[in-house]
């Protein structure tokens, strides 16, 4: 996530990666590279969710009941897990596997933060994965 003036944000297009800039309001955006429409809220996962994918320019947030079965959990912003999830995860920012959190999947992110208790079933790629 990059931000320049307090009023704007740059997001950038996870099908195609192209940077777009928009006001810090927005809450969806069309690429204009690839005329794909891009969710930038925050995603919660309460309960069980499987099948969709999760992506957004913004947070996935899996609370401390919620699951995720899915094949792919993309969110820009970061990803904070409580709960359980199953998928592969990557983030342009901090994923943090709480104490009582549990991922079975490969996580690609900028950074990793795991507390005591987190358990991590998989490969992970930490530092620049978008390079
Ligand atoms: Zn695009």
């Amino acid at each position: 996530m990059f931000q320049q003036k307090s009023e704007q944000r740059i997001a950038e297009c996870y099908h195609c990666g192209h940077r777009i800039a928009m006001s810090m309001a927005a809450r969806s955006v069309t690429c204009p590279r690839c005329y794909r429409g891009l969710v930038l809220d925050d995603l919660i996962v309460r309960d069980s969710v499987s099948g969709a994918k999760l992506i957004t320019c913004g947070r996935v947030v899996v609370e401390r009941k919620g699951r995720a079965v899915t094949r792919h959990i993309n969110a820009r912003d970061g990803v904070e897990i409580e709960g359980e999830v199953e998928a592969q995860v990557s983030s342009g920012g901090v994923v943090h596997v709480g104490s009582r959190g549990c991922v079975r999947g490969d996580i690609a992110a900028a950074s990793l933060v795991a507390d005591t208790g987190a358990v991590i079933d998989g490969f992970c790629r930490i530092g620049n994965p978008q390079a």
